[in-house]
């Protein structure tokens, strides 16, 4: 598993230490954070600095809607249910979020670099240098 992935905590459970689950970046700040079962979140630009907040948008709201709308994110939907009531394990889980990780990743930025090109076209080259200097997998 990628090391910005954290497992959330069962129910009633308090995770110790960093409380976000996420499919977030990697970058030295979170932009914002996606928690399966909640709303995408896009933290204040004003404190993240982040260039582009519509295409911070754009990317949290893909993995919502991967989550939701493909057979894979209701499976893991329903793996996390299994496993808040003890009939799945946490490896369980924690597979379902490693074999999509790629693909989440994928495709939100996909989403975001579309964000930028349509709201600064001569900026985008210069965003998808920003994202490959950012180291994703340890
Ligand atoms: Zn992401």
């Amino acid at each position: 598993m990628p090391h910005n992935v954290t497992l959330p905590g069962k129910s009633g459970q308090r995770i110790t230490g960093r409380e976000i689950f996420s499919f977030d970046r990697a970058a030295l700040k979170t932009l914002g954070f996606y928690v399966p079962g909640k709303t995408a979140t896009v933290n204040d630009p004003a404190f993240t600095g982040a260039r582009f907040p519509h295409a911070i948008v754009a990317h949290e709201l893909t993995h919502q809607s991967l989550m939701i709308n493909t057979t894979f994110g209701l499976f893991t939907h329903l793996i996390n249910a299994l496993r808040e009531r003890g009939f799945a394990s946490d490896d369980v889980f924690q597979t379902c979020h490693e074999v999509q990780w790629t693909v989440q990743e994928a495709v939100a930025t996909y989403a975001e670099m579309a964000v930028v090109a349509r709201e600064a076209p001569a900026k985008l080259v210069g965003e998808i240098n920003a994202h490959r200097r950012v180291k994703m997998v340890p």
